[in-house]
């Protein structure tokens, strides 16, 4: 990497700063009904019944930017990654929930239409299709929330799930806001009730982003699977190229969502890209077999065949990122971003010191070890296999990637280091807490997770659930000085 074009803490400081806007952004939107409503002068009614209007508002208003969140809009992710996003998306679904359910069951004020209450501060008016929709809403947000966090429990296939989920939330929405139009004393009215038009309408332009848009986009630009070779157990090496097109312009070490047969079907995936920028129009992907996708792979992608990329995503990038030196630590098919960076060092001519350490269960999983070679003549690459079962008479290490195994492969002066790690999630908060108790900032480190819902009490997982509590506690703030207005 020329060391002339990066800078120290700049992209860190960026990061930091970018993530804090969002947040802020967050607060400002999602307050944003229940001040509106303020505005309107309307007559207090007694406290839970508004703050049971607010939180309901907040509620709608959180559903709104879940739908933003999920609609892989890169500027909303790029700036502090995809999986800080989407964990993000997980979170704040939870106060959601409980707003919602807990919404019906606060009021205190009779239901009827009486003429002459025309501000509404006397009676809950609500008509028979508002009932129905604001029932069925209730019912469907009390199914989704529940059913996402329990996914890896309900024995449908992943693919299933997703569906559902996106059809669910689609209705959800459908069915809330105009709940809200026609019952809301609030939202009938404007200028509130103009801005849920204006978010039913964003959420609608998502909808076709996303389901039209992005599909179209990429079926002008398909790939063909060039070479599918089970190169490990259960591990295969998928080669496309572009066809017609120079294909996507990546960075070393991001992901892209696969599209088998055609760009309409619904349900993709992320691989991370496990080739360089500079091998384009080739891409190369490194795939474990997990589920259905992966598990069948000779089937879905065979040699010959069409795919459709989404893409690029991801931040485990070199780009903007500077250290005296770089460990790339990788566990299982987590090597895949950590061989697209290698490639891409490889390609600079990097001059820095780069340590990879490579950890497996068994020694047939250790892959790509005369490419490991070529690159160790070309740069100043150390490479450490560790090895969970190690065979007799194995000289590399053996045990698990943790602390101890970490602790006398570290450089010695660990926290002046750039850090790449990708793995199991296990594995990664393991490496994680050993930099940490090595010194290293928390910006030096640049960790890819392959699942999304990490929950792992790990530095980074404290930061986000940090975050998450402040912008909670900033809505149920507005929403009781809402209530407590009068
Ligand atoms: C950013 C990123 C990069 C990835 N890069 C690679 C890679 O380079 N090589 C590789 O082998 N795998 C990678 N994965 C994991 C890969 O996407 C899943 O293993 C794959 O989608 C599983 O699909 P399936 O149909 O075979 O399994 P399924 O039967 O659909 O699922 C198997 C398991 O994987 C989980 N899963 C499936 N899809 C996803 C998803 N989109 N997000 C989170 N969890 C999911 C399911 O909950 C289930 O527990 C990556 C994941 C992410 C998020």
């Amino acid at each position: 990497m020329n060391r002339q074009e990066t800078r120290p803490s700049g992209r860190s400081a960026r990061q930091t700063l970018a993530a804090a806007l969002l947040l802020a952004a967050y607060v400002a939107i999602t307050a944003l009904p229940v001040l509106l409503a303020w505005g309107q002068g309307f007559p207090a009614r007694p406290w839970p019944d508004e703050l049971s209007s607010a939180l309901a508002m907040t509620s709608l208003m959180v559903l709104a930017v879940e739908f933003a969140l999920s609609g892989r809009f890169r500027g909303a992710s790029s700036p502090v990654g995809i999986d800080a996003v989407m964990r993000m998306h997980q979170l704040i679904a939870r106060p959601a929930l409980v707003y919602l359910l807990v919404h019906p069951m606060m009021y205190t004020l009779p239901l009827a239409v009486q003429p002459w209450d025309d501000t509404r501060a006397a009676t809950l008016a609500l008509t028979p299709a508002a009932t129905v929709t604001g029932m069925a809403a209730w019912v469907l947000m009390a199914l989704l929330v529940p059913a996402a966090i329990f996914r890896d429990r309900i024995p449908y296939r992943y693919e299933t799930w997703r569906l559902a989920h996106a059809l669910g939330a689609a209705a959800l929405m459908a069915l809330a806001i105009h709940h809200a139009l026609d019952a809301g004393r609030y939202s009938g009215a404007a200028p509130l009730g103009w801005m849920w038009w204006l978010a039913a309408a964003l959420c609608a332009l998502a909808l076709v982003h996303v389901w039209v848009l992005r599909p179209w986009a990429m079926s002008r630009k398909p790939y063909l699977v060039t070479r599918l070779e089970r190169i490990a157990p259960r591990t295969w090496t998928l080669a496309l190229r572009a066809e017609g097109h120079p294909g996507c312009a990546f960075r070393a070490g991001q992901f892209a969502w696969i599209k088998a047969g055609s760009a309409w079907r619904f349900g993709d995936h992320p691989f991370s890209i496990a080739s360089a920028p500079a091998q384009r129009p080739e891409i190369e992907f490194l795939i474990k077999e997990a589920g259905d996708f992966t598990g069948s792979l000779p089937d879905s992608v065979p040699p010959g065949s069409r795919v459709f990329l989404d893409a690029p995503y991801g931040h485990f990038t070199l780009e903007g990122r500077d250290g005296e030196g770089i460990m790339l630590i990788a566990g299982g098919v987590g090597f895949a971003p950590v061989l697209s960076l290698l490639r891409e060092l490889a390609a600079r001519g990097e001059r820095r010191p780069v340590i990879l350490v490579f950890g497996n269960r068994i020694a047939e999983q250790i892959v790509f070890e005369r490419e490991l070679r070529d690159i160790a003549a070309k740069i100043d690459l150390r490479t450490h296999f560790v090895l969970g079962e190690p065979p007799a008479g194995w000289t590399g290490i053996s045990g698990q990637l943790d602390p101890d195994t970490l602790r006398p492969l570290l450089p010695a002066r660990p926290e002046g280091w750039l850090y790449f790690v990708c793995g199991p999630t296990p594995m990664i908060d393991a490496v994680e807490h050993a930099l940490d108790r090595a010194g290293v900032p928390l910006a030096q480190i640049v960790a890819e997770r392959f699942r999304y819902d990490s929950g792992s009490p790990g530095r980074r997982e404290r930061r986000m659930l940090a975050a998450f509590a402040a912008v909670a506690a900033a809505n149920l703030a507005v929403a009781l000085a809402f209530a407590l207005r009068s």
